[in-house]
């Protein structure tokens, strides 16, 4: 992704470059290992300046355009798939609030997003609202001059040590699109409850949790936009987070091909190495071809400014490419090493773990196909 930066740019994505490969390798693995969080690093990594690459400079954050952000975070998928996904969602979080939120949100929480202890997360998906948000059950009323809120959501990235959830509610009947709100709620409010999901197959360093909302109170002033603009602004949201998906799927990819190419280079078979054998060379060079592409298409995606329907398609298809290229070569990188790619001592079988995901969150890639084509055909039939 590098190639695309300009030179300004390009000494902060070689510093992120070599914080990641420092600081990030070999934590990442321990995490995957032993399901820890990578969040023990997040103090470092505030002090990089990862955790406020898309505040706004007036808040003191570093204020990265698309472009250079999609970069960085190549550069810190690379390393660490966990991480990237975990500043990731925090900046879309913050971003989120420099752009909705009101003048006690702009003036008291947006200054301190770039700090550890102000970690954001993106509550959208519930047990039964998953590709179909709008389907959120999570009730919020107005009582006693704040909002009520109870619900649970599912599969919340950075649930842990989150700090700020930006949270989808229902204000109105089930399924009626008008009655959705952002809400932004502190997580040391009294009945926000935090459940670890254990288990996944990969990015197993950052935080998953369900969140269970009982009573769980908000000042009116964190609804953020217009009230009933929640799905809109949920989408929103997203249309920019699948860049950051896009951006993580070809950091993995370029770790799978520098894998792939190191172990061809020395695996002898037949008294050759194996990089000599022709089907070898075509996964190679298939990989680097599509990787090539995948940075492009994210490239172009984050030239087109603003939320038309330029940006939309473009941003989903640059999702739907680049993560599913990133399973391409992940496979193709446990094929080249054989059965040494098999087993958890190898990192391309940590690798092949991790990317299975970017397929899945922030819009599978069936749903980024309907946003596709929802371009080309706007008259079919096509929920959403
Ligand atoms: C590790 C992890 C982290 C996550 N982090 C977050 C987070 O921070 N915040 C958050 O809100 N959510 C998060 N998610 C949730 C994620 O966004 C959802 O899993 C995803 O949107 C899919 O929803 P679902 O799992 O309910 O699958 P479903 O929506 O039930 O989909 C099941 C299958 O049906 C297909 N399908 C559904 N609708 C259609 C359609 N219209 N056309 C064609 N096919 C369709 C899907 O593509 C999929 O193949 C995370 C998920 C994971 C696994």
């Amino acid at each position: 992704m590098i190639e695309y930066v300009n030179s300004e740019e390009r000494a902060l994505v070689e510093v992120a470059r070599e914080f990641a490969r420092d600081r990030l390798r070999e934590l990442d693995r321990q995490c995957d290992r032993d399901e820890s969080s990578i969040c023990v690093v997040l103090p470092q990594m505030a002090e990089m300046g990862f955790l406020s690459l898309r505040l706004p400079e007036s808040v003191g954050g570093l204020g990265c355009n698309r472009l250079a952000y999609a970069a960085i975070l190549h550069e810190i998928a690379y390393a660490s798939p966990s991480a990237c996904v975990t500043i990731s969602v925090h900046n879309l979080v913050g971003e989120m609030l420099s752009r909705l939120g009101g003048e006690r949100i702009q003036a008291e929480i947006l200054p301190q997003m770039g700090q550890a202890e102000s970690l954001g997360a993106l509550a959208v998906s519930e047990a039964d609202a998953g590709s179909d948000a709008a389907s959120s059950a999570t009730r919020a009323v107005k009582r006693g001059g704040q909002w009520l809120i109870n619900g649970a959501k599912m599969w919340i990235t950075n649930g842990v040590h989150g700090r700020w959830f930006v949270t989808l509610v229902q204000t109105r009947q089930i399924g009626d699109k008008h009655g959705l709100c952002m809400i932004l709620v502190d997580g040391r409010q009294q009945g926000l409850e935090r459940l670890k999901i254990e288990g996944k197959m990969g990015i197993r360093g950052s935080e998953t949790v369900s969140l269970h909302l009982t009573d769980v109170r908000a000042p009116l002033d964190h609804l953020l936009g217009e009230e009933g603009s929640g799905l809109k602004q949920a989408l929103m949201a997203l249309n920019g987070g699948r860049i950051g998906v896009a951006a993580q799927a070809t950091g993995i990819a370029e770790a799978c091909l520098d894998e792939m190419v190191g172990y061809a280079r020395q695996r002898v078979q037949f008294g050759q190495p194996i990089a000599r054998f022709q089907a070898i060379q075509t996964m190679v060079a298939d990989s680097a071809s599509e990787l090539a592409a995948a940075k492009a298409l994210i490239a172009r995606a984050c030239t087109l400014a603003g939320d038309d329907d330029g940006f939309i398609a473009a941003a989903a298809k640059a999702k739907l490419y680049a993560t599913e290229m990133a399973c391409r070569v992940a496979d193709r990188a446990v094929q080249v090493h054989g059965g040494t790619g098999y087993v958890n001592d190898t990192i391309v079988e940590k690798l092949y773990r991790d990317v299975r995901v970017t397929r899945i969150y922030e819009g599978t890639s069936e749903i980024q196909r309907v946003v596709i084509t929802r371009e080309l055909l706007p008259d079919s039939l096509i929920p959403g």
